[in-house]
């Protein structure tokens, strides 16, 4: 056991990835950490002075060096963690390089204190600019203490190199938090100039990454697993209404190895797609575990990239994991009596003497659209049948007949929605199916029961939502779905604007606005896309347009997703707009073939879900 380490041959160490490992404070924190998590450390404790420019203290309990050990560790390519060049083909350690304590030794003043079980004394060691300067016995718990004062002293043009005091102590703390919600089993203690940073119990990763984001934070957060033959991952996904401006909160973990990597960055990203606005971007912490034979870590110095055997598998394992992970989640934020959002009773009251609210839940013959009767169809619509949306059981009930007197079992033409929502007038003596738990309030939201309480649709946001995905598909693949205008219309408008038409024209066919340049600022409309009002033509064009610079402006980069956002916003039904029954159940259907029915495009929530146990609570039933 005494004598661990060894000096790989020119050969070995010639095979690993060169290069320079301390280049900053945080480096060097990090690859101190490593050894001691090698090390088996329970206990960590990082004190850093000055941004760990005056002095960086890493004190473990791990298991310690002997003597012999203490004085080699500090030579370069000596490590305890590779012998041969097989072993680099199966690496299971942080560390394996053997150049860490080499690179720091050479340009500061470092400080060794260390003991194994099997020894009485510490070693203690002192050495400065790579030369051993002290060697002496010492008492001391089992582990090993490193002290690195006056990093990079010796080479000025480095230290001068340093970012300012604030960025390099942000980049530590980063380092340990990473290293913090990896090993939640691992007692952490940081400090910076006598401030304690961290001060983490050995916990379950729940509660570690709880006591590091906090407790709010972390009610945003979806837990996730899964594995198959190749990987197993888990870890935590940031709901998308918490999502950030920034990158900063995104960990992916390989083996527990801090990593980054584009290739899974963009497989989560991708499973979020259209569940975030563009230039927002969610917490997220993935866990992989690979064989280390099927990865190769040794591709950069900072062990912080890595090469996958099987990269397009990683990619769709992580797709679909993270995919499902927010499908089978229930996205719908909830509406909690407890939060804030209680309704007074005396907001109450004024809903309850609102006669818009009352004419919308009696029909015309006075009866109740709104009966009392027991969950209809209870019936298994199980991700079989609809994988990859979530609670589609819950959106499908409220859309569903109780009788057969109107169903819609083929709502993925898009001519249904557009009949009933874009010329409504022509149904305004369909009959309505009486007996269906749906109503519209304030002529803005569509109640409807749902088995676990009461769904509150926003009508607006939920047309929104079904035009942009079907315009964005008219962009991907099909032709577009315009109607023909009897006569054709003729629009003058302002330079910039026809200077943005003749831009846009080949998308804005493709939307379903079947147009001519015709000179002079003026274009014409031969044909509008389906979703829109004959009538509306014009108006509807201008308020694209318009709506199209804003969104430019306001950082939309993609021209194909700003035009759909701006249509489908466009177009979509107003709040405000009053809507029959048969508008609703439709509006309900494709709703729930939508892609991703629980967000706007604009990021904002389509439903809000009141949960039976809510309503029990607040009666005094529980
Ligand atoms: P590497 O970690 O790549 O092997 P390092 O230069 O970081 O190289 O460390 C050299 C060796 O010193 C390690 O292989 C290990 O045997 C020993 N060592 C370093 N830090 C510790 C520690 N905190 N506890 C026990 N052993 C350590
Ligand atoms: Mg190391």
């Amino acid at each position: 056991m005494s004598y661990k380490i060894h000096i790989l041959s020119p050969e070995l160490s010639n095979k690993i990835a060169a290069g320079e490992v301390v280049q900053r404070p945080a480096a060097a924190v990090k690859e101190l950490i490593e050894n001691s998590l090698d090390a088996k450390a329970t206990r960590i404790s990082v004190i850093v002075r000055d941004a760990g420019k005056a002095l960086i203290q890493v004190v473990d309990d791990g298991e310690g060096m002997s003597e012999q050990d203490a004085s080699l560790a500090f030579r370069r390519h000596a490590t305890s963690k590779i012998r041969s060049a097989g072993d680099l083909e199966d690496i299971r350690t942080l560390g394996f390089r053997g150049e860490a304590l080499a690179s720091i030794a050479a340009v500061s003043q470092v400080e060794l204190k260390t003991r194994t079980d099997a020894d009485d004394l510490a070693t203690h060691i002192r050495i400065e600019g790579s030369e051993t300067i002290e060697k002496s016995k010492s008492a001391l718990e089992r582990g090993t203490n490193i002290t690195v004062r006056n990093l990079f002293y010796n080479t000025p043009a480095r230290r001068n190199f340093l970012k300012t005091r604030h960025t390099e102590l942000k980049n530590i703390t980063d380092v340990i938090v990473r290293m913090a919600i990896a090993y939640p089993e691992v007692e952490w203690f940081y400090a910076s100039d006598d401030e304690v940073m961290l001060d983490l119990k050995a916990v379950p990763i729940d509660q570690r990454v709880t006591d590091v984001f906090g407790k709010t934070q972390f009610g945003s957060m979806i837990k996730f697993e899964s594995a198959n033959e190749l990987l197993t991952a888990n870890g935590f996904l940031g709901k998308p209404n918490f999502a950030r401006k920034s990158r900063i909160e995104q960990f992916v973990f390989l083996n527990r190895r801090f990593i980054f990597s584009r290739m899974i960055n963009h497989a989560v990203f991708q499973a979020y797609e259209h569940l975030l606005e563009k230039g927002s971007f969610p917490f997220f912490m993935l866990n992989l575990t690979i064989d280390p034979k099927k990865i190769d870590v040794n591709v950069h110095p900072s062990k912080m990239e890595v090469k996958f055997e099987n990269e397009s598998n990683i990619y769709r394992m992580v797709l679909s994991t993270v995919r499902k992970a927010l499908a089978e989640h229930d996205l719908i934020p909830s509406m909690s009596f407890r939060d804030g959002n209680a309704v007074s009773p005396i907001d109450a009251k004024i809903q309850f003497s609102d006669q818009s609210w009352k004419r919308s839940v009696i029909d015309q013959n006075g009866a109740p659209v709104f009966p009392l009767h027991p969950d209809v169809r209870t019936g298994d619509h199980t991700a079989a049948t609809t994988p990859n949306i979530i609670g589609l059981e819950d959106l499908h009930q409220a859309a569903s007949t109780p009788d057969n007197s109107l169903t819609f079992d083929a709502p993925a033409s898009s001519t249904s929605l557009h009949r009933v929502l874009g010329q409504r007038s022509a149904l305004e003596q369909s009959p309505a199916p009486e007996s269906r738990p749906i109503w519209q309030a304030h002529n803005k939201y569509i109640i409807s029961q749902i088995p676990s309480g009461l769904m509150i649709i926003d009508q607006h946001a939920a047309h929104e939502r079904i035009l942009y995905e079907r315009v964005m598909a008219n962009f991907e693949n099909t032709l577009p779905s315009s109607q023909q205008l009897l006569f054709p219309e003729t629009v003058d408008m302002g330079a910039s604007d026809y200077a943005l038409v003749k831009e846009l024209l080949p998308d804005l066919v493709r939307l379903g606005f079947d147009m001519r340049l015709f000179g002079k600022n003026t274009v014409v409309i031969d044909g509008i896309p389906a979703d829109v009002r004959i009538g509306n033509e014009k108006k509807i064009l201008h308020e694209v347009l318009d709506e199209f610079k804003n969104n430019e402006h306001a950082g939309v980069k993609d021209v194909r997703d700003n035009l759909a956002k701006s249509f489908a916003c466009k177009a979509a039904i107003k709040a405000g707009d009053r809507l029959n029954m048969t508008e609703m159940v439709v509006l309900i259907e494709h709703l729930f073939l939508a892609k991703v029915p629980y967000v706007c495009p604009h990021g904002r929530p389509v439903i809000v879900r009141v949960p039976l146990e809510e309503l029990d609570k607040r009666f005094g039933r529980t």
